[in-house]
């Protein structure tokens, strides 16, 4: 890469939630292999990323490439209308088997923006065949669930990038963030609010739409599993479709393969994405119960409206198969477990340093929230010459390294993030 690509970069590509005029830097990577980034000048950075939640196997790993090399000579991509292929049903039924038992029926979408997307589709549609169709979708302050349109209208409305299309978006119904921290006591009344809202829209609620125990872009908040119990028994008793999406939190992340797991319950309708392909290339699936499926079926439509040009890459589907072996062979729970104890043991002492606010760990993420806002530029400066990868946001500095770190880089990481936080210039005022 030379001087004049970063240069074309910057004044004519488009980087997540960035500017044109004005962006900040691009750090050029030209490898990428295991628990480390190669930049331009050769040398190697340690990953704190996963890529956004998706690498957890590391990169450049023989296993996902092998099963990528294998399929592409059968074939890369054949249309799933009215086609079907071993790499999709081999997917569905792996899947199938992880999740819930009452998860039965799979859509494979793009990305998970259009997973959450499908996901709000399945429910309008369900509701049409009833009388009253319900229309409204109850979700979080906090939450996040994608950058389209009808994933925009259950973000959280204030506190969100998606401020700027409020008067564009449907109007749903929100309910106060969850206080009640993951690993604190229940408290008795911990959940009224949800309660109130439950019983006073419950006609009008088509469904509920959480990220179970992580609120992850929102702000990496981790909160108790009651909530999740208290949600679905309301829905049971109301008879309101509960949707969680698992997109950041599936697949070990949280320290059980799928956050609902934490509660023991399971959701209507469940997106995931993300690491289900190892970070590999873009694959997400909407998975819901034969019921609202049947529904749907039946419904004025009799099918459901919805079908992406790729939907079900095969190159997609091997990789997300490669992943889910990857997942089980190498034992992810232990190797959850061992992050979790290092990043615990780590990071809680920063629970004393003047400008930390909050330290939290659960599973393979550690968050390290600030009392001021970050200056992202500077301390990823900083960062990339320390060695390390960490792209914090707002006020919170946090990890969720591969899967297959060793303990030598995931304490590099955490001394990163220890001595970042005595420079002043890394703050904003
Ligand atoms: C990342 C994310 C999405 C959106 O997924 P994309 O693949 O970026 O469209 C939705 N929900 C949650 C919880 C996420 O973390």
């Amino acid at each position: 890469m030379h001087l004049n690509d970063i240069l074309f970069d910057r004044k004519h590509i488009w980087h997540p939630y960035s500017s044109i005029t004005n962006p900040l830097k691009n750090y050029p990577i030209i490898s990428a292999n295991g628990f480390k980034l190669t930049l331009n000048n050769g040398r190697k950075i340690i990953d704190g990323m996963s890529s956004w939640w998706a690498a957890i196997h590391g990169y450049n790993h023989p296993v996902l490439n092998n099963a990528l090399i294998k399929q592409i000579k059968l074939m890369s991509h054949v249309m799933f209308g009215g086609i079907t292929h071993y790499p999709a049903i081999k997917l569905c039924k792996n899947i199938i088997k992880l999740v819930p038992k009452k998860l039965e029926c799979i859509f494979l979408a793009d990305s998970g923006s259009v997973a959450i997307e499908v996901a709000i589709k399945m429910v309008l549609q369900y509701w049409q065949l009833h009388k009253n169709p319900r229309k409204k979708f109850l979700s979080f302050y906090k939450g996040y669930h994608g950058d389209t349109f009808g994933a925009m209208s259950i973000c959280d409305p204030y506190n969100s990038m998606h401020k700027f299309y409020h008067n564009f978006l449907p109007k749903n119904y929100f309910i106060n963030s969850l206080t009640r921290g993951f690993h604190e006591k229940w408290k008795n009344g911990d959940d009224k609010d949800i309660i109130f809202m439950i019983e006073k829209y419950n006609k009008k609620i088509a469904a509920v739409i959480i990220e179970p125990i992580v609120q992850s872009a929102g702000g990496m908040i981790f909160y108790h599993a009651s909530y999740l119990k208290t949600l679905r028994e309301l829905c049971n008793y109301y008879n309101i479709i509960l949707i969680f999406d698992e997109i950041a939190t599936g697949f070990g992340r949280t320290g059980k393969l799928f956050a609902c797991n934490h509660a023991n319950i399971s959701p209507d309708i469940m997106c995931i994405g993300k690491a289900l392909t190892g970070g590999m290339v873009t694959l997400s699936a909407t998975l819901s119960s034969r019921h609202i499926a049947e529904t749907i079926s039946n419904g004025p439509t009799k099918c459901f409206m919805h079908g992406p040009t790729f939907m079900g890459n095969p190159l997609a589907c091997s990789a997300a198969n490669a992943s889910l072996f990857l997942l089980k062979k190498e034992n992810w729970n232990l190797k959850v477990s061992f992050i979790n104890k290092i990043l615990f043991s780590g990071l809680i002492s920063l629970n004393k340093h003047k400008r930390v606010k909050n330290v939290r760990v659960l599973g393979a993420i550690g968050v390290v929230e600030t009392f001021n806002f970050i200056n992202i530029e500077k301390i990823q400066k900083w960062f990339v010459n320390y060695g390390v990868w960490i792209r914090p946001f707002r006020k919170l500095i946090y990890l969720m390294p591969p899967y297959i770190i060793n303990k030598k880089s995931l304490f590099i990481l955490i001394n990163a993030i220890s001595e970042s936080l005595d420079y002043p210039e890394h703050f904003l005022n």
